[in-house]
Parts: C-alpha cells; sequence; structure tokens
C-alpha cells in the first residue's frame, strides 16, 4: 500500500513569530490517528524552529530548495548537510518557481536530486506542464521529458525516497485546478511510463501528489482519483483549518 501524503509549501510567506503561530494552530488542530504523513516546508530560516516545535509531533518539516554542491564558495546557498544537521530530512526539488523563476533547469535539478539521495534524504520531486503544453497537447510529452531528464537515472533502489508532486503550472496559484479526471489522467500515465522504465513494484508504491490550487472545497473530489496519493498544497497550507480539511479530505 503506498503512502498518503499531505505536503504544505509555504514558499515566502510567514516571519518566524507568523511561524510559530501558524504550527501551534496545525499542532492543537491535527488528527491524532491519521495515517497520512502530513508535511510542512517553511521558508529556511524557520526550518530549526520548525523542527523544534514538531519534535513529539506527527509532522514532518521539509526545505523548499537546496544546492547542489557539498559546501563552497555559493553565497546565499543552504547545503544538504546543512539541512539534515537541523534535523529536515526532505526537501522539495524542481518546483516551477525555481524552474521558470530561477532557471532551473533539469539537468541542474538531476544533480540536486543526486546529492540529496547521496545524503538519503526524501526528495520531493515536482514537474508539471504549462498551460501552453496543454493546448498544443504537448502535456504527456512535457511530462514525460521532465521526469527523463531529471529523474530517470537513479537507481531502483533510491525510489523509496522518491514522492512525485505533479504541478500542472497553469493551476499553481490561479485558483484553476485540474479537474479531478485531468489529474487522473495525467497520474495513470505517469504511473505507467514508471512501470515502463522501472517495473510494476515501484511504480505501485511511489507517492504521486497532485499539486495546483487545491482548496478544502475540491480535496475531495481529487483524492478521491486511484492515482492521486495526497497533494502539494501552496495557498491553502497557510491557514491551519484549510491545511487539516485537506488532510481530513484523504
Ligand atoms: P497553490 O496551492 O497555491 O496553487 O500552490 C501549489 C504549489 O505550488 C505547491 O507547491
Amino acid at each position: 500500500m503506498r503512502k498518503k501524503i499531505v505536503a504544505g509549501n509555504w514558499k515566502m510567506h510567514k516571519n518566524s513569530e507568523q511561524t510559530e503561530d501558524l504550527l501551534n494552530d496545525l499542532i492543537a488542530k491535527i488528527p491524532t490517528d491519521s495515517e497520512t504523513q502530513i508535511i510542512v516546508a517553511p521558508t529556511f530560516v524557520n526550518l530549526a524552529s520548525a523542527v523544534d516545535h514538531l519534535e513529539f509531533i506527527n509532522i514532518d518539516v521539509a526545505a523548499q530548495n537546496m544546492h547542489q554542491a557539498e559546501s563552497g564558495a555559493f553565497t546565499g546557498e543552504i547545503s544538504a548537510d546543512m539541512l539534515k544537521s537541523i534535523g529536515v530530512n526532505t526537501v522539495i526539488l524542481g518546483h516551477s518557481e525555481r524552474r521558470a523563476i530561477f532557471n532551473e533547469t533539469d539537468a541542474l535539478i538531476a544533480s540536486k536530486v543526486d546529492t540529496a539521495l547521496t545524503h538519503e534524504m526524501t526528495v520531493i520531486f515536482c514537474f508539471g506542464e504549462e498551460l501552453k503544453d496543454r493546448q498544443e497537447k504537448q502535456h504527456f510529452n512535457v511530462v514525460e521529458n521532465q521526469l527523463k531528464d531529471g529523474l530517470y537515472h537513479i537507481n531502483e533502489a533510491a525510489w523509496k525516497n522518491i514522492v512525485l508532486a505533479y504541478e500542472p503550472v497553469w493551476a499553481i496559484g490561479t485558483g484553476e485546478t485540474a479537474s479531478p479526471e485531468q489529474a487522473q489522467e495525467m497520474h495513470e500515465f505517469i504511473r505507467e511510463n514508471i512501470r515502463k522504465n522501472f517495473g510494476a513494484t515501484i511504480a505501485d508504491e511511489v507517492s504521486i501528489l497532485y499539486g495546483g490550487s487545491v482548496k478544502p472545497e475540491n480535496a475531495n473530489e481529487i483524492f478521491s482519483k486511484p492515482d492521486v496519493d495526497g497533494g502539494l498544497i501552496g495557498g491553502a497550507a497557510l491557514k491551519a483549518d484549510d491545511f487539516i480539511a485537506i488532510v481530513n479530505a484523504i
């Protein structure tokens, strides 16, 4: 049985005090009997306090990015070892905002994946087509290429540390969600593609999350699709009530 996961990507939101407030609110409201893995990804500067806050709580902490090098003259960057040293074992890589705004290529993302795996971190690997790709009916090709160029170089054993997050760019922060049918169609395609390249066991076990304007009102229908194993949540992860409602929608 593959894992159900709901992860909140806080992006560049919440200062130190606001981070503590949101964490406290989540702690107060989190369902204790849930089998869903819950992850939050605050900003770098608030990761250490988040790890402390959540020490005895069933919520994991992820970073939103990291550098591919072990260390060195990379002003402003954060390494895998630094994350691990404060107890962060999960990292989001390949987010569309990193790709579009910070010019991250598939090749760069691939090298970040390698570094994270070397440090035995879990990678939430993000990918997804842009609106024009879908309009031109290229969305399956684009997604397949992102997977091939950013991820498929890993070995079979490494898949236990991979979570996939399909996030169609046109649905991120736009209020426009992929329909549950569009999400299922793409997730099924992804799983089939993994099956072709890595075999049935890996394909059946990897969790594939959907991201893009997931809200309490639409989460249940999206999560009810057989190949959707949870969500990567942006805006709605910034309010405890909304995030918990989405966790409870699985
Ligand atoms: P929204 O939920 O705000 O659309 O963001 C999705 C996302 O980018 C999560 O990584």
